[in-house]
């Protein structure tokens, strides 16, 4: 069994988001090529590699939230109608 060599200069995943993942975590170059997002339920993927150093990996996009909210179907204004009711003197 081989050992893994543990090298130095590779990035977390931490760094590399930081970096907006523009840039391969093991050689720092900016000379990566990315292929289309897959899509699944939770989270987009892409394969990535690296021109220079040939190393590859997958960016992986998780959900963040969401913006720019908008309703198609107003649901129905209910009216607040006040009630009056008459008070009929008591005797
Ligand atoms: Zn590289």
């Amino acid at each position: 069994m081989k050992k893994l060599k543990k090298e130095k200069g590779i990035m977390t995943e931490e760094e590399y988001a930081k970096k907006d993942g523009m840039v391969c975590p093991v050689c720092h170059s900016r000379n990566i090529s990315s292929d289309a997002i897959q899509t699944s339920d939770s989270e987009l993927t892409a394969d990535v590699s690296c021109l220079d150093c040939e190393a590859t990996w997958t960016d992986s996009y998780k959900l963040s939230g969401y913006s720019n909210l908008t309703v198609m179907f107003s649901k129905p204004i209910v009216k607040s109608v006040k009630r009056f009711t008459k008070c009929l003197p008591k005797i």
